[in-house]
């Protein structure tokens, strides 16, 4: 039976103690990895084993890397693909995938540390804010990838919750615009992050008015999230999980107490 496998590795957003324990091992027992040097820290190649080929993929078409599967396939070999982050968030991984498929060739998938995770690790704060911001919206802008119908930044922003935007950081004055005509009042609190987790990281903090401008004087245009939601105030909210009159089927209520918050905050501990 053949051995031949693709393994599409979540790599973490840079740091490279941010690889999982599986991630790690997949590139370990890779014949072949495919990584790309601008997005991910060489060190995660300390992780393959010496006689690995590597294959840096910047200079690569998909076509190129559709090759190598070509050949992992013919020659036995195990390829790790390393992507960043989570490959499953814009990671270009569908078409690799369909290949896969076409061609009989094993694939799995291992789950990485997301960019948004790391963005809100550096900014020390949780995203879903009890009261403020219970959903997340995960996007970008339109740029060679137009956006499907009902997906433009002006449309999502209607819903007025978090929204983390990738990819996004080349036109942020224009950025800016659609986000305040989909009604985001002007002092909307916005956060970005210029590669979390790397040594050269860097946070911005700033007012939705002023973060075309903001964005612009710090010279961010790739490599960086955009946050922007009221749910980025540091008011003071407190999640009614965790409340002490919040009883649930893990916590039963103590006598005496009882909850006054709304029921339907936090319906499920799980
Ligand atoms: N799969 C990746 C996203 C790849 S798309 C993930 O899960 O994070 C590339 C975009 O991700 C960049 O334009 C930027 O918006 C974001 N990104 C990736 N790594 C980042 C990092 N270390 N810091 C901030 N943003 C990052």
């Amino acid at each position: 039976m053949s051995a031949a496998k693709v393994s599409f590795v979540g790599a973490g957003p840079g740091a490279p103690d941010l690889i999982t324990v599986r991630g790690a091992r997949a590139v370990g027992a890779a014949d072949v990895v495919v990584w790309a040097r601008s997005l991910v820290m060489e060190e995660v190649l300390e992780h393959a084993r010496p006689d690995a080929e590597v294959i840096e993929s910047t200079p690569l078409t998909l076509e190129d890397v559709l090759a190598v599967y070509e050949r992992a396939l013919r020659d036995d070999l195990v390829v790790a693909r390393v992507h960043s982050g989570d490959p499953a968030i814009y990671g270009a991984i569908q078409e690799q995938i369909r290949f896969c498929i076409d061609r009989g060739l094993p694939y799995e998938i291992v789950p990485g540390v997301s960019s948004v995770a790391a963005a809100a690790a550096a900014l020390g704060r949780e995203l879903t804010v009890p009261e403020r911001s219970q959903s997340l919206i995960l996007t970008r802008r339109g740029g060679r990838t137009p956006m499907p119908p009902g997906e433009r930044v002006e449309t999502l922003a209607r819903h007025g919750t978090t929204m983390a935007l990738f990819l996004s950081a080349a036109r942020p004055r224009d950025l800016q615009r659609e986000l305040l005509e989909g009604g985001y009042p002007p002092d909307t609190p916005c956060a970005v992050v210029y590669r979390a987790s790397w040594p050269d990281q860097v946070v911005l903090r700033c007012r939705l008015e002023e973060l075309g401008d903001r964005v612009r004087e710090a010279r961010i245009n790739r490599q960086a999230l955009i946050l922007v939601g009221p749910g980025l105030d540091d008011a003071q909210t407190r999640s009614h999980l965790y409340h002490p009159g919040y009883g649930h089927r893990f916590r039963r209520l103590g006598a005496g107490e009882r909850y006054r918050g709304r029921a339907e905050a936090a319906s499920d501990p799980a």
